[in-house]
């Protein structure tokens, strides 16, 4: 179980994430749905270690804290974070891009396997392991980063807006491979504007505004939502 107890996080002034309790447990896929600036970007980068949050803020896996340790340890203790705009290096190969990946001492005993796992999830990778990653389309490029995160063998997964830019037929098959990486048994939690499919492979889903959780429910009864309905499917602030 990953779980956030009063997370808070300051960008100046500016108070981005105000007491967050979240949790994922393992081999869920919790969805956080907010208009933009609502500081969803913010929540993965302060679990991922990549912003200090304010004191007070707790994060634990497991009931152990991870906070405030070195941000290294975070891959270490199998978390990992596919960021916005897929953070891919362009003149590697994807092999070598997967490669980097497999950095986290917990990935390096099952490296062969890992690649052979990720080559099943993403065959489009296989076919193309010696391709350099900057002349791959965008679907592809996102399958990259997501199968280097992958190799870290993580428990929990994160991911970062990973159908932006993405035309809608690449926005499917990439879902459908998030699909498959669920039924490994990685808890997901994922940022995401397209509501609609992302609660399609959601089993719980956060409601987050100006940097506050205002409301929690399953996919199921959030797909239904009439303030979901209205602010994400079909109404004005899609
Ligand atoms: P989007 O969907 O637009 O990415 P978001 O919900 O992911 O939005 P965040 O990117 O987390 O939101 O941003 C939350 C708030 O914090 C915004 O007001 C943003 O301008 C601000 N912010 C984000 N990163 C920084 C930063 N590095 N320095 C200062 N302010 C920041």
């Amino acid at each position: 179980m990953l779980e956030t107890q009063n997370l808070s996080l300051r960008y100046g002034r500016h108070l981005a994430l105000n007491g967050i309790n979240i949790s994922i447990a393992e081999g869920e896929t919790v969805v956080i749905l907010g208009a933009n600036g609502a500081g969803k970007s913010s929540l993965l980068k302060a679990i991922a270690g990549l912003q200090k949050p304010e004191p007070g803020s707790v994060l634990t896996l497991d009931g152990t804290t991870i906070l405030g340790t070195k941000p290294h340890l975070i891959p270490e203790a199998g978390i990992a974070l596919v960021p916005e705009g897929r953070g891919v290096f362009g003149d590697l190969t994807v092999e070598e891009n997967l490669l980097l990946g497999a950095n986290p001492r917990r990935a390096r005993t099952s490296e062969a396997e890992r690649h052979g796992l990720i080559y099943d999830l993403f065959p489009r990778l296989a076919e193309r392991r010696s391709q350099l990653v900057r002349t791959m389309s965008g679907g592809e490029q996102q399958m990259v980063a997501i199968g280097r995160a992958l190799m870290s063998n993580p428990r929990f997964l994160m991911l970062d807006e990973p159908s932006l830019g993405l035309a809608p037929i690449v926005v499917t098959e990439l879902f459908g491979a998030l699909k498959r990486v669920k039924q490994t048994g990685v808890g997901l939690l994922l940022v995401e504007q397209n509501v609609s499919i992302s609660l399609s492979i959601s089993d719980r889903g956060y409601l987050m505004e100006a940097g506050r959780i205002t409301g929690e429910n399953s996919a199921e009864a959030l797909k239904t939502d009439p303030a979901v309905q209205q602010a994400f499917l079909g109404g004005a602030a899609a």
